[in-house]
């Protein structure tokens, strides 16, 4: 049974007001808030285990060594990766598709060649490679979208030729909260070319459970503290026949086998590929955060995500002047809206004096606002920790902004 009461428990934060109101926290897409149990983890980190890892032969960092590594195996298991060294950790999605662009341009990309995006994407999934096409002389394309906000498939195929060495593309959107249909769209570019594939996985972790390997792409990528768990802390999972053939992204200590003073022979994965002293707590509280929502249960967190989507859309849409952007039937709880003319920031700047948190502005996603003609929008992302009670009250709120600044 999903017991919300029980479960907004469960959020310190949530209990906290706002502007001398109770918070009500629409700004999951950004991060979502952190349960206790992830908290704890934290805490238990710092006041019982903090020592560094894989360095020492005393009890507490052989201690940490273990929890770190069994965390990599929890996150392993979760993404049913087929082994816990193609777990990578690092910073966070951006960081991850960072050290993709750079590792994989550097032994795979040369003038001429072509990467493929699309044009929902992120800028953490656009300007890393655009930045990859410039230094070696290779051509970024992108697959486009239709007005309910989904990728144009069809485009897909004439985008493809022999010189197609990856594609990029985030598993949802979010801006226009769009699922896209990942397995379809990796059957297709398996058919036509040998690219490799890169799934952002940012959005669709907090709200379903990737599998790596029934997807059957390269590299899966996202952040922790968008799946409740810590800040600073992010996962790449990559194909281990790829991971291997890769350079180190980062150079220094942690990533060696031995290092003379003319040269170094490298660590095995996932080592290599993880340079310097990690944030330890931030894998630990990450395996904890995948233990909370596991626990819930991804069915029960989509059927009531799905019950606030429903409902938000339906009483906006109710709203006079409302324009929701993404339409799509298969999306999450992510709602971009605009009022009339009325700026986005307009509306944030007032809904934030009722202690409701949305995000206002274009979501780094500028060349989907180019498609919209618009430069931004109000965004508000709800978790399975919102309630029917909290989106009347959000409102109540925007029709009492809008009367104001009309
Ligand atoms: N990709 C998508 C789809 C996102 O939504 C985000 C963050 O909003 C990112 C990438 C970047 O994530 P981070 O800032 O945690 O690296």
């Amino acid at each position: 049974m999903f017991d919300i009461t029980k479960i907004r428990d469960e959020f310190p934060i949530l209990t906290r007001t706002v502007n001398g109101k109770p918070l009500i926290y629409f700004d999951n897409g950004a991060t979502t808030q952190k349960p206790k149990q992830v908290i704890d983890a934290i805490t238990n980190y710092y006041t019982n285990q903090n020592s560094n890892i894989h360095r020492g032969v005393h009890t507490l960092s052989r201690e940490i060594t273990i929890a770190y590594e069994e965390a990599r195996k929890t996150i392993q298991k979760h993404l049913h990766a087929k082994f816990s060294h193609e777990i990578i950790f690092t910073k966070g999605t951006t960081d991850s598709i960072n050290l993709v662009a750079h590792c994989f341009g550097k032994i795979n990309i040369e003038s001429g060649d072509e990467i493929i995006i699309t044009q929902m994407e992120h800028h953490s999934n656009i300007v890393p490679w655009q930045l990859l096409c410039e230094e070696k002389k290779a051509i970024l394309k992108f697959i486009p979208i239709n007005q309910e906000g989904e990728l144009l498939l069809d485009e897909l195929p004439k985008l493809i030729t022999s010189k197609t060495k990856l594609v990029a593309f985030t598993h949802i959107s979010n801006t226009l909260g769009t699922i896209n249909p990942v397995k379809e769209i990796i059957h297709i570019i398996r058919n036509l070319s040998h690219a490799a594939i890169l799934v952002d996985g940012a959005q669709a972790v907090p709200h379903l459970q990737p599998d790596v390997q029934d997807l059957d792409c390269d590299f899966y990528v996202f952040s922790g503290h968008k799946l409740y768990g810590p800040t600073g802390v992010g996962i790449l999972y990559g194909k281990e026949e790829w991971l291997n053939k890769f350079p180190p992204y980062q150079s220094g200590g942690g990533i060696i086998k031995t290092v003379t003073l003319q040269k170094t022979e490298f660590a095995d994965l996932p080592l290599k590929l993880e340079a310097g002293t990690p944030h330890i707590e931030g894998g630990i509280g990450l395996a904890e955060a995948i233990n909370y929502v596991t626990n819930i249960g991804f069915e029960q967190i989509q059927k009531k995500e799905h019950e606030l989507l429903q409902y938000l859309t339906k009483k906006l849409l109710g709203i006079d002047g409302v324009t929701i952007y993404g339409t799509s039937k298969n999306k999450t709880t992510v709602v971009s809206f605009n009022v009339g003319d009325i700026h986005p920031f307009d509306i944030g700047t007032l809904l934030d004096k009722y202690g409701i948190a949305v995000r206002s502005g274009h979501h780094c996603t500028q060349p989907l606002w180019e498609f919209y003609h618009v430069p931004g929008t109000i965004r508000a992302s709800l978790s399975f920790y919102n309630t029917i009670e909290e989106i009347d009250y959000f409102l109540d709120a925007l029709n009492k902004s809008i009367r104001l600044l009309s």
